[in-house]
């Protein structure tokens, strides 16, 4: 990696890719760029859904619509010309960018905050009656289906549940909210290696399953192996009705850092110094679940985006002003706070946590805030 020590020679061109929750930020501070020198531009899609809310929309106790950031309208007041598209090529040595359209965008340094996908290596998300986690309009296009389904039929729906980590449990509670608001025993099955929230600190597991299972969620310890015909093939060779199957099976990085041809970790990643920028190609820097920063590897989680916004607004700054630099060290513990559906929460911090109204009330009042910061 070459010193970022000359100033590139201004203004900077600098390509936004993504308006996820680290370029939130460095959009509401375009001005504090121009200042520096550096002329922020932005492809990416109109809106953006905060994933914090996302099980409160999927539980009913939301609308859809409480998820959503105008990113054209954010772009708008703070002057960055936007374009709603998405970036479906990079060439790093021509320093330009392939749009969905055809057309190309040229760049001086590019930053990427494009998020991650569900790992899908059937590529069952695009059949019938599967739903992944991501993008979160999948989730709400679940409710909806669900909805329909509860109001015209005697018989619940049976969901089935592929991937037993945090998300998959959420998501097991909020469904199991949903028709508990519509006054519905529910049919839903979790299932995974363990069918357990092994990864959960202390006995907030075991608060965790009691309260699945007082709720009627089944929970299978095995993985989903084959899909079809309105049943799903477990691996320890049962087959279930399936008339939803939510692909909660953990993560990647968006495909688009493939074709970038610098340094990714096992999961799609871009590796990046903690100044931000890839190992690789110090005008290309990457926040949020997109990168790994060398030496502080971090599940995918928006804390982390959120939190490295203000070091990479100052760096990118660096680029006009020459400046040093500064590292982001991400937090060793951070904050967790599921919405189990029912009007409570658990909340997790390192070894400790708590369950209760309590939790899901600043769930809520961060998740809102933020939400509301961002609103143009
Ligand atoms: C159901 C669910 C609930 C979750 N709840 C929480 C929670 O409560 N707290 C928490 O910390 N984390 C939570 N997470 C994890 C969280 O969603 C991710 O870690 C977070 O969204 C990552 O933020 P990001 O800014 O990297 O990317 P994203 O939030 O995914 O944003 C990336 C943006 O880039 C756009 N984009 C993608 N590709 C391109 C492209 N090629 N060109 C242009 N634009 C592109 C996308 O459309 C998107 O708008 C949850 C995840 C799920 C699935």
């Amino acid at each position: 990696m070459t010193a970022m020590t000359a100033p590139l020679s201004v203004p900077v061109s600098l390509a936004l890719v993504g308006a996820g929750h680290t370029h939130l930020a460095v959009i509401a501070n375009a001005s504090r760029l121009r200042a520096a020198g550096v002329d922020p531009f932005l492809i990416a899609p109109a809106g953006f859904d905060y994933s914090g809310l996302a099980s409160g929309v999927l539980s009913g106790a939301m609308p859809a619509e409480s998820t959503r950031i105008d990113i054209a309208g954010l772009a708008r007041k703070h002057g960055v010309p936007h374009t709603v598209a998405q970036v479906t090529g990079v060439d790093r040595q021509a320093r330009t960018l392939t749009l969905g359209d055809g057309s190309r965008a040229a760049y001086d340094a590019v930053s990427f905050n494009i998020g991650s996908s569900v790992e899908d290596p059937d590529a069952w998300a695009s059949l019938e009656g599967v739903w992944p986690v991501k993008p979160l309009s999948s989730l709400f296009s679940l409710r909806q289906a669900l909805e329909k389904d509860l109001a015209v039929g005697t018989r619940s729906p049976a969901v089935v549940i592929a991937g037993d980590g945090p998300t998959g449990f959420e998501i097991a509670a909020a469904l199991t909210g949903l028709h508990e608001r519509r006054e519905r025993s529910v049919n839903l099955t979790l299932t995974g290696p363990t069918a357990n929230a092994h990864w959960a600190p202390g006995s907030a597991g075991r608060s965790l399953t009691r309260n699945l299972d007082r709720r009627g969620v089944k929970r299978i310890a095995a993985r989903v192996v084959g899909h079809g015909g309105r049943r799903i093939t477990l691996s320890d060779g049962q087959s279930i009705a399936c008339d939803h199957l939510v692909l909660a099976t953990g993560l990647r990085a968006s495909r688009l850092t493939d074709q970038l041809d610098l340094p990714l970790d096992d999961l799609g990643r871009i590796k990046v110094a903690p100044i931000l920028c890839s190992v690789g190609d110090d005008r290309v820097f990457a926040a949020g679940d997109c990168a790994t920063i060398k030496g502080s590897p971090r599940p995918f989680a928006g804390v982390f985006g959120v939190r490295a916004a203000e070091v990479l607004i100052d760096n990118l700054c660096a680029l006009g002003t020459g400046s040093k630099p500064r590292p982001y060290r991400p937090q060793s513990r951070w904050l967790s706070i599921m919405d189990l559906g029912d009007g409570t929460g658990l909340a997790m911090r390192g070894d400790l946590w708590w369950q209760g109204r309590l939790a899901l009330a600043l769930k809520r009042r961060l998740d809102i805030g933020f939400v509301e910061r961002h609103r143009a």
